[in-house]
């Protein structure tokens, strides 16, 4: 069953609780549109940053900047609220000082979001550590497949480091654990937007030798966008997660995150690379690393709000057309 959700030309969107994207809190959808297809919810959690951090109001700024995202798209002709039952989960519980604790803490609530066989999970973060516990309940969620899920990924950073002052679950790291654990499977993991210059070019090893595909910046702007949907395509049905680092985006178009890079991609670019994954059979998604303190317009949390629309327009489409 659809999303209800208040009409912004009788309700405006400056009034009211502030939750993602308007939907209605977990706890108030109405039994006739249970279970949700979609519980996005909020990690604030930035305990695993390795320069300036912040990223715990992220969750804040997105419900905050997300107000003024609206429910029809043009390019995809879907109405994202028809199609899907979508709601704010509220935020995980966090363990601010503690990378692991934190991390089996978000897994263990979220495993039990809405209804687990059925309801998908979009975290908005908090740092990208945060990613490692949401793609591990989304992988349990979905049966503990044992191939793991397909991963398609946008950073400036691979986020492949094994550890950082003794850290092995802070934000540099969420893929290298999910690796080892079997939760997503590196020869079906694309990488989009890397770009140096980087602390070593042993930093590269790890994720060339598992079979990560690497699309940096640099190749992106040569043929990237059609290595990108050629992965895409070539995943037909296989469960996949989205994972977006606000980060790969240009600090010009988004200022507000911890490790910034200069060189990314326009947030036009963001939305149109989004859009051609139409097709993909999304399982589960996070949008990580948004530093409000270091946005003064709030674009950047603006963006990362139209990043959680595109995810829940890429599952509607694919639903209407199968
Ligand atoms: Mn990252
Ligand atoms: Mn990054």
């Amino acid at each position: 069953m659809p999303t209800k959700l208040p009409d912004p030309r009788q309700s405006p969107r400056f009034a009211g609780v502030a939750t993602f994207c308007r939907y209605p809190l977990l706890e108030l959808v109405g039994a006739d549109c249970l279970p949700v297809d979609w519980a996005v919810y909020g990690v604030p959690f930035d305990g695993g940053v390795t320069y300036r951090p912040g990223a715990r109001f992220g969750p804040r700024a997105v419900r905050e900047a997300s107000q003024y995202v609206k429910r029809y798209s043009i390019e995809h002709d879907v109405d994202v609220c028809e199609v899907l039952s979508l709601a704010d989960a509220g935020d995980a519980p966090v363990s601010p000082y503690d990378c692991k604790e934190n991390a089996d803490r978000v897994v263990e609530w979220a495993s039990g979001v809405g209804e687990p066989g059925h309801t998908k999970l979009l975290a908005v973060g908090g740092d990208h550590s945060v990613a490692y516990a949401n793609i591990k309940a989304t992988w349990l969620r979905r049966g503990s497949p044992a191939g793991g899920l397909a991963l398609i990924h946008f950073d400036s950073h691979l986020d492949t480091v094994d550890s950082v002052w003794g850290e092995k679950w802070g934000h540099a790291s969420p893929f290298i654990r999910a690796i080892e654990e079997g939760l997503i499977d590196p020869k079906r993991m694309i990488s989009v937007g890397i770009k140096g210059p980087l602390n070593a070019k042993a930093d590269l090893d790890y994720a060339k030798a598992h079979g990560v595909q690497i699309v940096t910046h640099a190749e992106w702007q040569q043929d990237g966008s059609s290595r990108l949907t050629d992965f895409a395509r070539g995943l037909g049905n296989d469960e996949t997660y989205i994972t977006f680092d606000i980060d790969c985006v240009d600090p010009a178009y988004a200022p507000g995150t911890g490790t910034l890079c200069p060189g990314g991609f326009t947030s036009a670019e963001v939305l149109e690379m989004l859009r051609s994954l139409a097709g993909v059979l999304v399982v589960g998604a996070d949008v990580v690393e948004v530093l409000p303190d270091l946005d003064p317009a709030g674009i950047t949390a603006f963006l990362a709000a139209h990043v959680v629309f595109e995810v829940m327009c890429l599952d509607a489409v694919r639903r209407v057309e199968s």
